[in-house]
């Protein structure tokens, strides 16, 4: 088998983290989450006052970029990777809802773009990476040998993420969620600089009726005649 680099994009919350990191597990892989930068970027924002209420701070946030640093570690017992924001480990806070509805914005400047697409693009050069997100197969991995393209109705994927924050204890609501799903869906979908849009070499997946088990099954059957010599 060679080693190969795996596009993962689509919607908001719809699946794809969960699918992504299972593969890269299973086969030895590295896994990078995508969102979870533009998600720490936003955290950094929030806790920093760089969003005001004429918008946000974009001069301070360019200038202060150079110093905003994500790296990723394994959780020792979970083995899942955990987002690290200049060392302190920001996993759950970059879940939150405020930072879910603050995080699009952030996410269509085009200096934080270009920032993260080459650190992403530093992370992938051996191959043997698994990379989610919106423009992985598009903008940041054109050549990967294998993309796939993730959907799911936005009910579904906000039903999803309700039941992900209240296992986890936080207070949700599921009407907010739907809206959220939504509101990033559109800004995602009509930014100017890399829009969400499925690749034309990517392999389409709408995954509403597929239990979690199908579609790991599913992805890892693509992989292996991806990765055929
Ligand atoms: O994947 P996740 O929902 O955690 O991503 C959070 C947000 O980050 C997305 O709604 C999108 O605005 C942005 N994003 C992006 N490009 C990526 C990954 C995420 O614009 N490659």
């Amino acid at each position: 088998m060679k080693k190969i680099t795996i596009a993962i994009d689509g919607y908001s919350s719809c699946g794809k983290s969960t699918m992504a990191k299972d593969l890269a597990r299973e086969i030895g892989y590295i896994y990078i989450d995508s969102g979870a930068m533009y998600r720490a970027v936003t955290l950094y924002c929030l806790e920093n006052g760089l969003f005001t209420p004429e918008g946000i701070d974009t001069n301070r946030l360019e200038a202060e970029l150079p110093n905003i640093r994500i790296s990723f570690q394994l959780n020792p017992s979970t083995l899942r990777p955990m987002t690290y924001l200049n060392g302190e480990n920001v996993e759950d806070r970059i879940r939150s809802m405020e930072v879910s509805s603050h995080v699009s914005p952030v996410a269509a400047l085009p200096f934080v773009r270009e920032a993260l697409v080459k650190q992403q693009q530093e992370m992938g050069k051996a191959k043997g990476i698994v990379m989610d997100g919106r423009d992985i197969g598009t903008v940041v991995f054109p050549d990967a040998e294998l993309k796939i393209f993730v959907t799911a109705s936005a009910e579904i994927r906000a039903q999803r993420r309700y039941d992900e924050l209240k296992a986890k204890g936080q207070e949700a609501s599921f009407e907010e969620i739907l809206r959220n799903v939504k509101e990033r869906d559109y800004i995602d979908q009509n930014r100017p600089v890399s829009p969400l849009r499925q690749a034309e070499d990517a392999i389409l997946l709408d995954n509403s009726h597929l239990t979690i088990e199908e579609q790991k099954q599913w992805l890892k059957e693509r992989f292996e005649e991806a990765a055929k010599e």
